[in-house]
């Protein structure tokens, strides 16, 4: 794949990319409240639900078209790029003809390929050209996620980036939605160019998890961070469990410790440089036991002895590896380790015996 940058002009390129606002737009004066506080905080891309999709009907499913209007005006009135879920045709035209800086897809619609499709064919349409985010299936597929993110990329668009969000789980026990944190790293390591977001929001569903869910991802290196911020987050009318206030994000957000990726390598070449020389070491002294091995042979060959001694073998096997787990080792290691250079003297030892 051939991306481009999903940073559009003016976004600060210090990681992590912040995207924040609310769930949903409920009403003008909340999205353009919290719109302000978050522009005072530093925040340079807004989010906010437009159409919600939700579990059961009877909720507030999103303001719908009107409220991109208010999208409109936080983006004259605070200069901040502005982002909104889209799961149909109509949502990405309306978006569009709104000028929403960028789209993401949910969860719910990335898990559906007619309808990622339908996005994908509609963006084509209107000439969008990104950034478009795409989360995660609700489920743990990696191969439905990658799917969703081809079908985007295949209508044209370069500016792509992910969103893990978390799966769903029956049992909800500390996450709303289970981190499975190998999914997303996998991804990376399948698509590098691809820029990743965490939305702590949504894997944590509570406020508490917010700091420590994003900590962690930008310990994995991690591109971006997504998060639900709100003016009154006891108040809000989707996911308030989760919504933190303009103020506690930008707290979250400056007590994050991020660690420099070139720094760290260029820390690591001495302790490389250690590892280098030990190899040789090893190397060097697993040769000496070959050869001492060796001479066991030709000894054993003169006095026409077996080559396989198990009574010998199991003392050293035995003695070998309770001294690596004292030395905090575990046994499996040591077992595996010493039954190759075992295999290897005794390898060595049949050539001596049969020169
Ligand atoms: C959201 O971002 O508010 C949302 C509905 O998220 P998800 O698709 O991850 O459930
Ligand atoms: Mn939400």
């Amino acid at each position: 794949m051939e991306l481009e940058s999903i940073l559009l002009p003016g976004i600060s390129e210090q990681r992590p990319v912040v995207i924040a606002g609310p769930c949903s737009a409920e009403t003008e004066e909340q999205v353009m409240t919290t719109a302000r506080e978050l522009a005072n905080k530093g925040i340079q891309i807004y989010r906010a639900g437009i159409w919600k999709p939700r579990t059961k009907p009877g909720g507030f499913e999103g303001i719908g078209t009107e409220g991109l209007a208010w999208l409109q005006r936080v983006k004259k009135e605070t200069g901040m790029y502005v982002a909104t879920e889209v799961a149909t045709k109509s949502h990405v035209e309306e978006a569009v003809k709104h000028h929403i800086d960028i789209l993401w897809i949910g969860a719910r619609t990335s898990v559906n390929p007619f309808a990622v499709q339908e996005i994908a064919d509609a963006l084509k349409a209107t000439g969008f050209d990104g950034p478009v985010l795409i989360k995660n299936p609700v489920n743990p597929d990696l191969e439905l996620w990658i799917g969703a993110i081809e079908r985007i990329y295949n209508a044209g668009i370069k500016k792509i980036g992910a969103i893990h969000r978390g799966f769903s789980t029956y049992d909800k026990k500390l996450y709303r939605n289970l981190p499975q944190w190998h999914i997303p790293i996998e991804l990376k390591r399948r698509i590098p160019t691809l820029p990743l977001f965490s939305d702590p929001s949504h894997i944590g569903g509570k406020r508490e998890l917010v700091a420590p869910l994003s900590q962690q991802a930008m310990d994995l290196n991690y591109d971006g961070l997504i998060i639900e911020s709100h003016c009154r987050p006891d108040s809000a009318w989707s996911d308030k469990d989760q919504q933190v206030t303009p103020d506690i994000l930008s707290y979250i957000l400056n007590t994050l410790v991020i660690r420099d990726t070139h720094q760290t390598t260029e820390n690591l070449t001495e302790l490389r440089q250690q590892i280098d020389e030990i190899d040789n070491e090893l190397l060097s002294i697993l040769a000496k036991r070959m050869r001492i091995s060796k001479e066991i042979g030709q000894y054993k060959k003169e006095h026409n002895m077996p080559v396989l001694q198990t009574v010998r073998y199991d003392e050293i096997l035995g003695k070998r590896i309770s001294e690596a787990e004292k030395m905090g080792m575990g046994n499996s290691f040591m077992k595996t380790v010493l039954e190759a250079i075992h295999e290897e003297s005794i390898r060595q030892q049949i050539e001596v015996i049969n020169q």
